[in-house]
This record gives structure tokens, sequence and C-alpha cells, in this order.
């Protein structure tokens, strides 16, 4: 480690259509460890995703409201516009695609990556190619869809040239001393994180079919010695959605909670018994099936 080097900090934003491989880039930058140690108040104007602290910098990865969304098409103009206004104040945005000619979801991301701000091309799944000849082409077509400062191919499962991201990364960050402790790894509580999963999983598992709308809410969430107890709520606008939500006997909620479940244990390095239901926004009251719950 070159210790003459001045510290830097910054904050970095990643971003993609879904399933390429952000969280993964992420969770392996952070070492699989994002877990809560801070009770500090933010001191970014962002919410940050996660801390990583090297011995000369530390990289604050932060959340973008409106990108990480499935519904990228669904964006109007303003929200548009608000997307475009937080990335402008990030220090580096990382842009993440798949080993592949860019599809309509890429594109439409890359209509709201900013002009002023260093953005690299992250191409994920590099292990996925079996013909390392065909990368330089790709890396050729890649840059004519934007001008990025750089284009880095990176396989976040297996670790693969991050640390050459980082070192790229750190270049375009600020001279400045560490915001957070160096054994700060995130400012969100594990309550959020744990609705956060969830959604994910939601999103994931349900593709275009799901509303916009749908929202988690962490009704319960208590810890027993090395066990998290966790009640989830899963809120849809009408009555008519809870049924895509739920699944034939069940079975689509189940995949969700138990996926959702196997991340959170993962995530907070504990056993989690996990309970999920649907609600429909407005109450109980009405709502015959609201109790369908599935615990594990
Ligand atoms: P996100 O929606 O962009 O956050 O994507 P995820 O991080 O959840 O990853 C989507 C899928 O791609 C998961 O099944 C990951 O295991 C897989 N994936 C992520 N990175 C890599 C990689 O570098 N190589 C391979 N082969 N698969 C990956
Ligand atoms: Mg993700």
């Amino acid at each position: 480690m070159n210790t003459t080097r001045n510290f830097r900090c910054g904050t970095v934003a990643i971003v993609g259509r879904p399933n390429v491989g952000k969280s993964t880039l992420l969770n392996h930058i952070l070492g699989l460890k994002l877990s809560i140690t801070s009770r500090k108040a933010q001191t970014t104007r962002h919410r940050l995703l996660g801390i990583h602290t090297t011995a000369d910098t530390q990289f604050l990865f932060v959340d973008t409201p409106g990108f990480q969304q499935k519904h990228v098409n669904a964006l109007n103009r303003s929200l548009n516009r608000t997307v475009t206004q937080v990335l402008s104040d990030i220090d580096v945005v990382l842009f993440v695609v798949e080993p592949q000619n860019l599809t309509d979801a890429d594109r439409k991301v890359v209509t709201l990556l900013p002009r002023n701000q260093p953005v690299f091309m992250v191409i994920n799944k590099a292990d996925l190619m079996e013909d390392k000849g065909k990368l330089l082409p790709l890396i050729e077509t890649m840059s004519q869809e934007f001008p990025f400062t750089g284009i880095i191919p990176v396989s976040a499962k297996r670790s693969l040239n991050l640390d050459q991201l980082l070192e790229t990364v750190r270049e375009h960050l600020p001279e400045q001393a560490a915001i957070y402790g160096e054994d700060e790894l995130t400012d969100r509580n594990e309550r959020f994180l744990a609705a956060e999963l969830l959604r994910e999983k939601i999103f994931r598992l349900l593709g275009d079919e799901i509303p916009y709308s749908v929202a988690v809410e962490i009704e319960k969430f208590e810890q027993e010695g090395n066990l998290r107890r966790i009640h989830a709520a899963i809120i849809v606008d009408k009555e008519s959605q809870k049924p895509m939500l739920i699944g034939k006997g069940g079975e689509k909620l189940k995949r969700i909670s138990t996926e959702a479940r196997q991340d959170m244990e993962k995530l907070f390095d504990s056993k989690v018994w996990l309970e999920t239901w649907v609600k429909v926004k407005g109450g109980w009251a009405d709502d015959e099936r609201a109790l369908k719950s599935l615990g594990y």
C-alpha cells in the first residue's frame, strides 16, 4: 500500500437495469459483511448503502432513488429530472451491464446518466464470456453508446478485477479525510435492510407484473440471541393485485419469503424467522385473506 498518497473520500452510485449484478457487486466490494455498526447521523446528502474503507480511500456507496427501480420505463419527466439531479451530485457513477449488446432497459438507464460526472461502464459477469477475444470488440461497441470515462470488465460473483475497478474509481474521488469511521459499514438499520431485501425479491420474482406502488412494511423485528424474528407486510393498492403476489397455493409468496430470508441470514449472520403477508392498502377489515401468512 502506498502510504504517501493523500486520502480520498467520495460518493459512488451503482446503477443499471435489474439483474445485471449491482447488489452482488456491492456485496463483494463490501466483503458480504454489510452489518450495522453506525448510529451516526448521516453526513452525506445521500442515503448510504455501504461504506468501504481502505488505507487511503473511503468509498461511500449511495442510493439513487428511482434508478434502481424495476420500472425505469415508468419514470415520468419530473422523476427523471430528480434522478439526474441526484446523480449529478455524486462523484462517480458505475453503470453496470452484462457482457452482451445493450437491451432497451439498459438504454433507458443510459438516457439518465449525467454528462458532467465520471461515468464508468462496468461490464459484469465477464466470467460468462467463453471467448475472451470478444471482450475488446464489445468494449469498442459499448464506447459508442455514451462518453464513458472508462469501461471495465469485472466478475462481481467471482470478485475478478474488483480491485482494479476500485483503484480506477479512487482516482475520481475528491481528496478529503474520511467521513465515517473505518469500521463503519452502513448507516442503515437492519429493519430497513430487511425491508429492502424483501422488496428486491418481490421485484425480481414478479417481473413486470408487479405494480410500481408495492411497499414493504416491517411490522415486527425482534432479536432473540442469534435469531431474528421478522414480520413483514407486503402492501399493494388493490385486492386484485394480491393473487399475483401470493401465487397458486401460496407458492409465489413462499418463494419470495424463502429467498429473502436466505439473504437476510447472510447479511445479519444469524438465523431468521420470517413471516410475510400481503396487505391491501386501506386496512385489514375488508380483506378476508389478509392474514395469508407464510412462515418459515
Ligand atoms: P441486481 O438486480 O442488479 O442487483 O443483480 P444481482 O446482484 O441480484 O444479480 C443478479 C443475478 O446475477 C444473480 O443471480 C447473481 O448471482 C448473478 N451475478 C451477479 N454477478 C455475477 C457475475 O459476475 N457472474 C455471474 N456468472 N453471475 C453473476
Ligand atoms: Mg439488486
